[in-house]
């Protein structure tokens, strides 16, 4: 393929003969090949960090390279012991680090990988997805609105199609495309009208083009600096720990420089105060928090897809636990999107479609036929080779009953061919195909949201002809039918002439003569109701938004318990429209129904209950949802329906489009952020412990209680694995029944502070107390302080697992890896304890029976004081106010 072809210039056949393709698409079998010579449809990124550099990172750490210093000082100073043993300790650390590290950026690449874009493109002559990585010049590629062009087309076919080319050209106007080829080569990009570029977006319309570059050989590919790939952003959490944590380096320098200068008065040697105001500060400074945090998201995002919802920006996973509001779609994530046909008004009778399915096409009566026509004519389903149907299950169930009732839809087609159209859109809610008709004249079918089709209609259908007379039963009819739950859809038709030279919706979409009125039926998901629940008892409220009826809303959202009494209003997109911003902030809090509502209107709502201070997860799937979403403190797409702008705009995606799975991800959410906190209460607590055992030590008049090596030791074993199990704690029985946490929360809210200081200075005194006695008593009473210090982290992490519960009652076992990395730990203390290699190194001694004791004694104190003090906690605070579950509706009736 020449690259430097003017493709806007060739016509559409030439395009296709140069590429040697044509409109049925490549073969697989030329797909594959032609991947092969042209590489993978994809821009190169910035360069990704090797697992080398990763590794070399763990060292950059400033304490690290001091205690490295100190540890090569202590090698020269004649201490070669000393000095491998801190390096054997400092790589250690980094090996783990880096594993940690490894781990969370394979699970965010496999996220990524997961979110990959996808094209439909013809191949074999069959309309299939494919990667967009694996896209092909000569590819076919079908393109409809709120996707992302995934490569360079020169268009094929086009259906009032519109494209956003911001990306590309900054022009943010949309631009309507066509076929026809153009004669200027020199053409700026933005006046290439019949070319699709890599990155731009479908606004409007359908249509396909074929693919003349890909990769790095599309426009797009050429600006090098849109490649870049965005920065990482810092979740709040670290945020907010990185302003805590520069305070908290600064205060432990000061306690390490006092504990040194203390050290010197009392006249210990130099080198060992030095080594041990370093250790200290290593040990003490949470300088790998932060990694933590990423590591556990990332971790929990993984899990995340498990349960159906994949996570685009990773802060995501840490806010979803402070949603208050979640404000949800109705089709397809609060039901089935499992439309059929249940009841049709034609002739001026309801009747079943039951009674209707399968009659003989001469059995049906004109007006019936005449609706099933349009059911099948103003139709975009494509049944593909395996005669499975594709489309929007609203039409897939109108072209069901067509098909049963004798209305095929393919020999309609060559009956009645389709010579232009006025896609669907949500803001319309209509739909309009034009066909050649009988005796030469054409036929325009209109069908769309029952009151926008009846406001357009001047006559109806009757056996005897069109009659300018309207029934005044219509609209209890389509009122009835809607109170049941049905989305209603009216037929219209006009006879043209010729094919209107105006095609506006203005133009066309009305002077209708209505055919009849469609009922179809979505039933609830099974699990919406549950789901629903759960958000009231975790004091989140759930909210219905949808473009269907008021009525028809209404009666879903009391199936799955989104309404439960009168207060809970409805609002239309009418009337919100109407309202000023500030008097629908009045309101915004007591509505739980919005129906008719444009997807542009979502992000008034958004706006207002922000404003009111809520925390608000949107869902949405079209183009028009992406700024809501956006706006939105979680944004969700939906993973089957949703389309590339709304992922793209998105947070986290649906891989089910359920709403079940967005309140299990709330609660994953929550899960997660706890586990955060729990992991650095416990290590900043334990930390306290040691830093106040060293600096109190002079004031009990005792010698310091650690060496250095055993601060380390002591902060490489029990922080990294057990810290780690922590953070995979399963979710407190009460994690859905307590209210959501403010965003702005601090991580020091609900005396987290204060915990840390009181506990750390309880393990602190303690072990002083402690040291006092064994030295007065003769015992080995150095190596007892450090392996007490490191059984009694291990009792604390086991009392932290729950804020509130009680170990005995939350189960011991429950947590099998955290008891797993207990063991470990405790086994590897014994081995410094016991093993005379490890005596050596560590300057310990073994201990006998009773001092053994003594040290395990003193380690279950830090448990029971924290265990008494969730007693305190659990009488002081009463449960959150759980409502009662409402009463449970039979989902479908
Ligand atoms: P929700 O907002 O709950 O997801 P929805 O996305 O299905 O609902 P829209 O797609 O905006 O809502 O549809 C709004 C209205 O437009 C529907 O209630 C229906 O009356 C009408 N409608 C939906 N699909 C079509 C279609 N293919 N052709 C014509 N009219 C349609």
């Amino acid at each position: 393929m020449p690259a430097s072809t003017q493709w806007h210039c060739l016509s559409s056949e030439e395009t296709l003969r140069e590429l040697k393709t044509s409109q049925k698409g490549l073969t697989s079998d030329e797909a594959r090949k032609r991947l092969a010579v042209y590489g993978r449809n994809e821009l190169e990124e910035k360069k990704k960090r090797t697992p080398l550099m990763m590794a070399l990172d763990q060292f950059k750490d400033f304490l690290v390279i001091v205690l490295i210093i100190a540890a090569v000082i202590a090698g020269v100073v004649g201490k070669p012991t000393a000095s491998l043993a801190i390096l054997a300790i400092v790589i250690l650390n980094a090996i783990i680090g880096f594993i940690q590290e490894y781990r969370a950026e394979e699970a965010m690449a496999a996220l990524k990988r997961m979110a990959a874009p996808l094209a439909t493109v013809v191949r074999d002559n069959v309309p299939v997805q494919v990667k967009a990585a694996e896209l092909v010049p000569g590819d076919l590629v079908l393109l409809e609105a709120g996707q992302v062009v995934p490569a360079d087309l020169r268009l094929v076919e086009t259906a009032n199609i519109q494209m956003d080319e911001a990306a590309l050209t900054g022009e943010s106007v949309p631009v309507e495309k066509h076929t026809k080829k153009l004669h200027d080569a020199h053409l700026p990009l933005g006046d290439r009208k019949n070319m699709a570029y890599l990155g731009t977006v479908v606004t409007y319309g359908r249509g396909s083009g074929v693919v003349v570059s890909t990769g790095m050989d599309t426009e797009m590919g050429t600006i090098a600096t849109l490649l870049q790939e965005e920065e990482a952003a810092k979740t709040p959490l670290q945020q907010r720990f990185a302003v805590f944590g520069k305070r908290l380096a600064a205060a432990i320098f000061v306690i390490c420089a006092i504990i040194f200068i203390a050290g010197l008065m009392r006249g210990e040697p130099v080198f060992l105060m030095l080594l041990t105001a370093i250790s200290l500060a290593v040990a003490a400074i949470p300088e790998a928090l932060p990694a933590v945090i990423t590591i556990t998201l990332a971790i929990g995002a993984k899990k995340l897809v498990k349960q159906n919802a994949l996570i685009r920006r990773l802060p995501a996973v840490e806010t979803l636990g402070s949603v208050t509001y979640i404000c949800s779609d109705k089709t397809g994530t609060l039901t089935l999107n499992k439309m059929t046909v249940e009841e049709v008004y034609v002739d001026g009778r309801l009747a079943a479609a039951e009674e209707l399915r399968g009659a003989p096409s001469s059995a049906v009566g004109v007006s019936f036929a005449t609706l099933l026509t349009a059911m099948s004519l103003s139709n975009d389903v494509k049944a593909d080779a395996g005669g499975s149907v594709i489309g929007d299950p609203t039409e897939v169930a109108l072209f069901t009953l067509a098909e049963e009732s004798g209305f095929a839809k393919a020999e309609m087609e060559k009956k009645y061919p389709r010579l232009a159209e006025l896609p669907f859109d949500s803001d319309r809610k209509l739909m309009t195909t034009f066909h050649a008709w009988n005796d030469g004249k054409v036929v325009s079918f209109t069908k769309g949201a029952v009151e926008v089709v009846l406001e357009q209609t001047e006559r109806i259908l009757t056996p005897q002809g069109e009659t300018p007379s309207i029934p005044s039963e219509l609209l209890c009819v389509s009122e009835q039918m809607a109170a049941d739950g049905l989305r209603v859809l009216g037929f219209g038709m006009r006879i043209w002439d010729s094919l209107p030279d105006d095609l506006s919706p203005a133009g066309v979409e009305t002077g209708l003569t209505l055919i009849g009125l469609v009922g179809l039926m979505d039933p609830p998901r099974q699990e919406a109701q549950e789901a629903v629940a759960i958000c009231r008892s975790a004091g989140i409220t759930p909210v219905m938004i949808t473009g269907d009826h008021p009525a028809t809303a209404l009666t879903i959202a009391k199936r799955v318990g989104i309404v439960t009494d009168g207060a809970e209003t409805v609002m239309t997109g009418r009337d919100l429209e109407k309202l000023p911003q500030e008097a629908f902030e009045e309101r915004v809090e007591h509505i739980r129904v919005y129906a008719r509502v444009a997807p542009e209107q979502k992000l008034k709502i958004v706006r207002a209950l922000q404003d009111r201070g809520q925390f608000v997860a949107m869902t949405g799937d079209g183009v028009n949802d992406a700024p809501a979403l956006k706006r939105a403190n979680i944004g969700v797409a939906m993973g089957i329906t949703g389309t590339d702008v709304s992922k793209e705009a998105s947070s986290m995606i649906l891989l089910d489009d359920n709403f079940a799975t967005i309140v299990k991800a709330v609660k994953e959410g929550r899960r997660i952020y706890d586990n955060i906190l729990k992991f650095m209460k416990y290590s900043l607590t334990c930390n306290a412990g040691t830093v106040w055992a060293v600096f109190l030590a002079p004031f009990f008049g005792l010698p310091l209680p650690l060496l250095p090596l055993q601060i380390l030791w002591m902060n490489l074993l029990c922080d990294s694995l057990p810290g780690l199990a922590l953070t995979g704690e399963p979710a407190e029985s009460n994690v859905m029944r307590r209210p959501p946490r403010r965003p702005d929360e601090g991580v020091f809210a609900q005396n987290r502070g204060l915990f840390i200081i009181l506990f750390g200075l309880v393990i602190g005194v303690s072990v002083l107390l402690f040291q006092a006695y064994s030295m007065s008593a003769g015992l080995a009473w150095q190596t007892m302080v450090f392996t007490a210090l490191v059984l009694g982290r291990m009792a604390a992490i086991l009392a932290m697992r729950s804020e509130n519960e009680s170990l005995f009652t939350m189960g011991a076992f429950s947590n099998r890896s955290l008891l797993g990395a207990i063991l470990l730990v405790v086994l590897l203390q014994m081995a410094v304890v016991y093993l005379p290699f490890l005596n050596g190194i560590f300057d310990t001694t073994p201990l006998t029976f009773h001092e053994l004791a003594l040290t395990l004694a003193l380690s279950v104190v830090v448990f029971f004081a924290i265990e008494v003090e969730k007693v305190f906690k659990r009488r002081a605070r009463p449960s959150f106010p759980v409502p009662d579950r409402p009463q449970s509706v039979p989902l479908n009736k």
